[in-house]
This record gives C-alpha cells, structure tokens and sequence, in this order.
C-alpha cells in the first residue's frame, strides 16, 4: 500500500518539537494544549501538505478529507458548525513556519462569517456592533490577503467613514457605520478582484488555507528569508482555530507578553494590552496600548491567571517566552506562544540567569548565544549625553549607535542606501512592507507602537537599531520631514543618531564609544569580580562565563591574523593562540619601496643581491618584533604574495613623469632622475598585467626573481636564532602562498632547507622551521595528495580559492552584481562572507581528507576572514580542521563558535543515536 502522509494534526496530537511539520505556531498551541492551558480548539495542516501545494499548484490528495474530519470533530466539540447561521462558528486560519517570521504570512480571522451568519453572531453576543465589526474585518483580511486587494483601499473607505463621522478610532464607529463599510467592501472587494466576497464558509476556508500555503512565496516572507538565511523550500504549517473575541466590548481585550524584557533579559511583567480588540490591533499600533501591568487593574483575575502561565510556560520551555493572549468577557485565552526573539545583551544576560537558576546547563548557554550576537555586542555605541541633548525619546527597542540621515519612506531607504549612504528610516509605524527599507537603514525610527509593535519586533530579529514610539515627534512623511518638540524641523537628508539602548535621538552626528564588551576582552583579564557593577556587570560576567565554557569545550584552536608586534600583542588579549598568517606585504612599502625598485631593475647578480641585503635586516627585524610578542606560540608567515608591480609607481604618474622629465631634458640633459624613472617604466610596463590576480604573484615570484624568497626565508630564521639567543621559544613557520602543484612547493621547500642548513651553520643555533602551504586555488585542492609530500601544513586562504573556484574577482564583482545574484537566489549569502559549502568547502574537505592520507600529522587551519565568520567556523570544525584565523576583533566570535561547533556537533549525534 502506498504511504499516505498524515497532514493535519489535531491540538492534542502534536508537541513542540514537531516544528518543522507543525509550524512554530502549530507545535506550540499543540504544546500548550497538553500543558493543559486554556487555548482554544483547532487543528494544524503540515508543511508537508503545504510543500506538495507549492510543487503542484494543488492540494494533495486525502487533504480535503482529513480537514473536514478535523472541521467536523472541531464542530462537535463546539456544538455549532462553521458559519451556521443562527449562532456560527469561527475561525482563524494562520499560517506558521518552522522559523518565526514575524508578521511575514498572512493570516485571516473570523473565517466562516456571512450575510447569513452576521445576525446569529450578534444575537448569540448580544451585540451587533461586535458582529458587524468582526465581518468588516474579515472582509478586509480575506480581501487583502487572499484576493490580493490592496490593503490602503481598506483603509481609505475606513477613513471615509471615520472623517464623515468625525471619529478618531474604530472604537467610535457604531453598529451602521460598520453595516455601511461592510457593504463598502464587497463593492470594493468585487471592483478590484473581479470576485465577489465568498458568503459560503467552507469555500472561505478553502480559500484561505490555499492563500496562506501560496503566501509563502510572497516578496515579503521571501525578502525576510533571504535576510535571515533561512532555506526557500520548507513550506509553512497552517492552523486552524476557533474564534475567541476580544472584541466583545470593555471587559474583553487582546495582548502580547514576554516572561523576561526582550532587550536587556531583566525579569519582570513586560508587554502591551489593548481593551476591546481584536487580533493584530496590538501590535499594529493603531490604537495606544497600555503597559501590560495596567490589566492587573483592569481585570485582576485574567491578570493573575496570566502571570501564573506565564510561570508554567518558563518553567516548561526553559526559557524565555513570547506569548499572545485574548480575553473574551473575562476569560483569558491562550493564542500563540514561542520561545521569544531577543536582543544580543539579553541572549547572553539570559543563559547565563536560566544557569544559575539551574533550568539549564552550560552546554545549553552556550548553544542558545550565537557568535552573530557577540559581533553585536562587540560593535560601538553613542559616547554618553554629555554634549549635546537628544531632540526626543523614544522606546530602546533594539540596542545600537546609529547614524545617518533621515529618509521617510522604503523606497527612498533602498535607493540611498544603494548609494552608499547611511539612512535611517523615520516612520509613524512600519509594516511589512517597509520591510526592504528597514533591511536598507542602519536605524529605524518610529512615533507610535510600543516594544512589540513590528517595528521593534523585526528590527530586534535583524538585529537593526530602533527607536519606536517617539509619541513627540510629528511625522510627515508627505513633506518628507519631522517635527521634534521645540519646533526642531528634521528634513529628508538631514543626519540624525538614533540609540537604541536608551531610545535618545540626537540631531547631527553622535560621537561614538567602543562596548563595553570590546573594552573588556581587550583590558586582559578584570580579576576584581566587583569591578563593575549593574547592568553592565551582568552582562560581562555573562558573557565571560559563557565564553570560558566555549573555551572549555571547543577543539579547533584559533589564531589570528596579525602583521606586527602590535597587532599580535591586541591578539592575544583577544584569545589568539598564535598567528594563523602574518602578511609581510606591508614590509616592502614606505620607505622600503626604494629597494624593492632596485630589486626589480638590478641588471646583474650583484644589483639584485644588494637590494635583498638591504631588505634582510629590515625583515629580520620585523619577524623578531612578533615572534617576541607570541613567544611559544606559533607563527605562520607568509612569504611575498603580491605582483611586484603593486610596490612600484603607477603607470600613468610615471609615464607623465617621464614625459616631462624628457621635455626638460631637451633643455637640460642631466636631468637628475630622469634615466632612472625611464628604467623604471620600461620595467612597470614589463610587468604591466591584464589580470593581476592571476599573473606573477604567489609562489611565483618565489621561483621567477632569484633570491627574494631565499632573502625572506633566511630573515625568519635569524630571527627565531635571535630570539633562541634571547631566552625565547619561537616557532616560526613559512608558508609559501598560491601553490597550485607540488613541484612548486618543492622547490621553495629545498631552498628553506639550504637556507635553514645555512644559517644553523652560521650561528651554531639548530633551525629547522615547518614549510607549508596555503591550499587556495583549486589545483592545489585537488592535488593535496601529492603536495602534502612537501607541506608541513596546509593553510586554506579561502578568499582566493573562492574567487578562483568561482571565477570571481572580488573587488569587481561584489559592488557590481551580488546585489542581483542575491535576489535572484544564486546564493543565500555572499560566499565570501560566509564560505560555500558545497563547492568551496568541498574543495576544502577533500584536500583535508587526502592531505591527512597522505601525511596523517599534518597541521591544517583557515586563515581568511571566512575564519571569523559563525556559519563557516561551524563548517570548519566538521570537516576536521585544528584552527581558524582570523581579525584579532573577530577572535571571540571564532572562539565562541568553534565551542558551539562542539557542543552543537554533539547534540547532533544524539539525535541520529552516534551515527554520523
Ligand atoms: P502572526 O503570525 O502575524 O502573529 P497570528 O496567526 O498569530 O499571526 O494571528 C494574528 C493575530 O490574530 C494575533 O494577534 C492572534 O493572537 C490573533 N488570533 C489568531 N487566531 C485567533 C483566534 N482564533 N481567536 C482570536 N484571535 C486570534
Ligand atoms: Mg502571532
Ligand atoms: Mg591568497
């Protein structure tokens, strides 16, 4: 018999980690429900019905009859059926993915009301107001969400009816009123969709379930996919449940409730509430909330009743929780609860109070911070108010210093920021289709809606600094400008800062001050545990504690990479455990360009051997300098990489120089210099390449221009003599770069050893350093067989080898086109900021693997900002790799993920019983 899939779930069939079949939203009410809370009844459609939906254009086979069992045991249950006209049933039909998307899919309340329906709903309620009020709004849902009305010509023809009446909410409109938009929409609804507004419930049901599997391809659920890197191809869960009114009149109410505050994880009542409501009126932010601490006033009943749950669900889930609650006439209802978003300085304040409160273990603080959130933290923030005063305060809703001029709507937001410059986007509210314009903005600024309005909300998730409820300022999007109190006028364009850890918003440029995190890993080690107190205290030792636990745990090692001794020594504050690869680039600039000219015009052995032995000490003195500062630690240094024509003058400043020297030297023909910048350009041209990156550079400048390798490897091993002589352990290593073939690398390797023999011989001290190689272009990958015979190491440069396996120059093509090759899907993120695992990383997983065959010992590590960065450390630690490098900044987030890798790679194999 073939499988037939099961796809739809009743509430007491399912449990929270059935997310990836049940939605988010799904799994939770299904866990609630056996919790025993007060949810209303309804069942969940998969993703995998959902999935089959996208594949066909169809529902699958079975689905229709599954639902109606479901609808007709829900009916039972309810003692009505759906739409019946003396006293209807309703329901919502809500979309929910695996991920939470915040108010990315659409979702429809008030399903199964009609013409026919709308007067046994008031009669059962006792109100018509209510009854027309909740047909108006489904009307305008279904309108806007399944027949794809535009959403603004709802809300025109409610203005309408509101300025015909002089009203300033939804709250003043009465019972005629509401018949009278009612009867609006359907004109409206069948003018613009061509449709009219379906008055059967069970094809509304049908029509809405289809709407919200189809929403999951729309441009805004897409775009916040996209920005959260979460895959295209899982579908969303659609749950279905039975209406409860929080619009029944003054002693019903809806709201939203977080156990801990989202944005410094402080324990306490936090949300908003919103008396005779209904659905997403709360976070909409089209009526003031109030704090949710006034319901203990209001209804002290449903208040306690809350609080209580709130404890049960903490407990429960471990952490802390997002939740969303109706109360219809006093009873308090559960509609949505999950484990909240937050803010980085709350992740870590967080973990760190659930492990002393003994809910969880280290291993799971450390799984429940990401190395994004400690960048976050890291990042600096506004110098304290004390020059200038901030025009107005708003809501801190998600932590950050942002500065940039001020923009009034999305579009403008995107083309600005497309040019380059910092925006910040100024709104009375936003909603999701300012989506693109946030993505866009450094900051986002709104007069109205409080900590959970969408504003707040998603920009905590993008981790975007906001300030939202800015109640003083006036803000007039029409004229493209804002009015702070005291009349202070801010225009498109003007530059505004906007902190997000204290809701300020300063005209002008803010100066900026570095984390107090930042600060923290840099000043070594804070012995005295009492040194700082409050807020921030809490913070450090949170993240202290978690960051030793990563260090605990973690196998790869991380180094950094770092040129000089300053560098190096900032390195080491950071963690570093040595260097991964020290450029010695930046050694042949400056003053040393003269010699490096030299090097290149020297006509005999004599002129070339000259020119290195100026460059020798110079070098030795360097590599001596950072061996000093990482005494016992190893140094990888890599040998010149650059074409030599990056150290000479330009050719079109020199081919002018020349050309007005020989001017003048028709005049004067002992024009001093005039023969040697001849030279010199013969020689820029010589060297003049169509394609750098690909010309002579690497290892091959080792093997073209005699002695300049030789030069740069006996410079290292001086220096380890000399540090040898000064008491030191230095373990210095040469890495020779853009080996492609191991004939290569043999004979720059032969040259170190007679280097090495040579010096040893000299000095009577033994060298004998490790030679190996970076692994950056395909053809090394793939031959890392054969060139393991020669390597000591392998260092994956991961830049390179991603630009040369996918045939990309950086620098051209990252402005020029990744936008569009982002929106087109050919990748989900840059693969340079984030290392490609299937095309990349499988050169790289390959050359560790036959690195390993053939010499079992080898050292192998990443240098490269993919070192730094959380996805690929991840990736890194699976494939085996003993270190990462990268930036001495990015260390903690390094050290922190290649813990996480740890702790993360053993859940894993939990959960598929050790096989891997
Ligand atoms: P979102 O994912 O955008 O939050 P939801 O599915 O949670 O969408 O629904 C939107 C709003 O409608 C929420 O405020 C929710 O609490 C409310 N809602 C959903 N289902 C019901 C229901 N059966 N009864 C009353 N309110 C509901
Ligand atoms: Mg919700
Ligand atoms: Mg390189």
């Amino acid at each position: 018999m073939p499988h037939t899939p099961k796809f739809v779930y009743a509430f007491a069939e399912g449990h929270k980690d059935l997310k990836d079949l049940l939605g988010g939203k799904g799994a939770n009410l299904a866990e609630m429900t056996n919790l025993g809370l007060p949810v209303p009844p309804g069942f969940t459609i998969t993703t995998e019905a959902c999935r089959a939906f996208l594949a066909t254009g169809d529902e699958p086979s079975g689905l229709r009859h599954e639902v109606e069992e479901h609808l007709r045991s829900l009916e039972t249950r309810m003692g009505r059926r759906l739409g019946q006209p003396d006293d209807p049933l309703l329901v919502s039909v809500r979309s929910g993915a695996a991920f939470s998307m915040p108010g990315m899919m659409d979702t429809v309340l008030n399903i199964g009301l009609s013409d026919a329906s709308v007067g046994g709903l008031a009669a059962q309620a006792g109100d018509d107001r209510f009854a027309w009020d909740s047909y108006r709004r489904l009307i305008q849902m279904f309108g806007k969400t399944v027949l794809g009305v535009d959403g603004d010509l709802f809300e025109e023809r409610l203005e309408a009816v509101k300025r015909a009446k002089g009203a300033s909410s939804d709250l003043e409109l009465d019972t005629a009123d509401l018949r009278d938009l009612v009867a609006a929409y359907k004109d409206l609804v069948a003018d613009a969709s061509g449709t009219e507004f379906p008055q059967d419930p069970r094809s509304q049901l049908g029509m809405a379930v289809r709407a919200v599997f189809a929403s999951w391809n729309g441009d805004r659920a897409r775009l916040y996919r996209r920005q959260e890197h979460i895959p295209d191809d899982l579908g969303t869960a659609v749950s279905i449940v039975a209406m409860v009114f929080g619009n029944l009149g003054a002693d019903s109410g809806t709201g939203v409730a977080f156990t801990r505050d989202p944005a410094s994880g402080k324990q306490g009542v936090y949300g908003d509430y919103l008396a005779n409501a209904q659905g997403e009126d709360v976070v909409a932010g089209i009526r003031n909330t109030v704090p949710l601490a006034d319901l203990e006033r209001l209804d002290k009943a449903s208040y306690d009743r809350l609080l209580e749950i709130m404890r049960v669900l903490e407990d429960h889930y471990r952490d802390l929780c997002d939740i969303e609650f109706t109360i219809e006439r006093g009873t308090l209802w559960m509609l949505q609860t999950r484990v909240g978003k937050r803010t980085a300085e709350a992740a870590f304040r967080i973990a760190a109070q659930l492990v002393e409160q003994g809910l969880i273990d280290d291993d799971e603080a450390l799984r429940r911070v990401t190395g994004a959130q400690l960048a976050q933290l890291m990042f600096p923030r506004f110098a304290d108010a004390g020059g200038s005063e901030p025009i107005t305060r708003g809501i801190a809703a998600s932590p950050g210093a942002a500065v940039g001029m001020a923009v009034f709507d999305q579009a403008t937001a995107v083309a600005r920021a497309h040019d380059g410059e910092r925006v910040i986007l100024v709104r009375r509210e936003t909603n999701p289709d300012d989506l693109a314009g946030m993505v866009a903005a450094e900051g986002i600024l709104t007069s109205r809606g409080g900590k959970t309005s969408h504003a707040a909300v998603v920009a905590r998730g993008m981790g975007k600094t906001c300030v939202c409820g800015a109640e003083a300022l006036q803000v007039d999007p029409a004229r493209r400008r804002f009015t702070a109190p005291g009349g202070v006028v801010v225009a498109e364009g003007d530059v505004i800062s906007v902190d997000g850890s204290t809701g300020c918003v300063y005209l002008g440029e803010a100066p900026v001050v570095p984390s107090a995190v930042a600060d923290h890993f840099e000043a070594e080690h804070v012995e005295d545990e009492t040194a700082t107190h409050g807020e921030v205290g809490e913070l450090l030792r949170a993240v202290d504690r978690i960051m030793a636990h990563a260090d605990r745990r973690r196998r790869m090692r991380v180094r950094a990479n770092a040129d000089t001794g300053e560098d190096a020594a900032r390195a080491l504050r950071f963690g570093a455990q040595g260097i991964g690869l020290l450029r010695t680039e930046h050694m042949f600039l400056g003053e040393r360009r003269k010699h490096v000219e030299r090097l290149v015009l020297a006509d005999t052995d004599d002129d070339r051997a000259a020119a290195l032995d100026a460059l020798l000490p110079l070098q030795r003195r360097d590599f001596a300098d950072v061996l000093a500062v990482m005494d016992g630690l190893p140094v990888t240094i890599r040998l010149l990489d650059p074409p030599l024509h990056e150290f000479l003058p330009d050719l079109t400043d020199l081919s002018v120089r020349v050309a007005l020297a020989e001017a003048r030297g028709a005049v004067d023909e002992t024009a001093a210099g005039g023969a040697d910048d001849a030279a010199l350009l013969a020689a820029v041209r010589r060297l003049h390449e169509h394609n750098p990156m690909l010309g002579l550079r690497g290892v091959r400048l080792g093997l073209v221009i005699p002695g300049l390798f030789a030069m740069q490897i006996r410079a290292i091993a001086e220096a380890a003599v000399e540090r040898v002589r000064a008491g030191g352990t230095p373990h210095a290593e040469v890495m020779v770069p853009l080996v492609a073939g191991v004939r290569e690398l043999e004979i720059i390797r032969d040259e170190a050893r007679e280097v090495f023999a040579a010096v040893s011989r000299e000095t009577g001290v033994e060298v004998a350093l490790p030679v190996g190689t970076m692994i950056e272009l395909p053809r090394a990958a793939l031959t890392a067989g054969r060139i393991a015979e020669a390597a000591d190491f392998f260092s994956f440069g991961t830049n390179d080898l991603t630009q040369t396996t996918w045939g990309f120059s950086r620098d051209d093509v990252e402005a020029s086109f990744f936008t569009q090759y982002l929106d087109a899907g050919v990748f989900g993120v840059s693969p340079f900021e984030t290392v490609d695992a299937d095309g990349v990383g499988r050169l790289v997983d390959l050359a560790v693997r036959e690195g390993r065959t053939t010499r079992p010992d080898i050292a192998l590590g990443v240098c490269g900002e993919h070192g730094g960065d959380p996805d690929s450390v991840r990736f890194f630690h699976a494939i085996g790799l003993d270190y990462v490098s990268c930036s001495p900044f990015r260390l903690p987030v390094a050290r922190l993920e290649a813990g996480r890798a740890a702790v993360l790679g053993q859940a894993d194999k939990r959960a598929d019983g050790g096989v891997r």
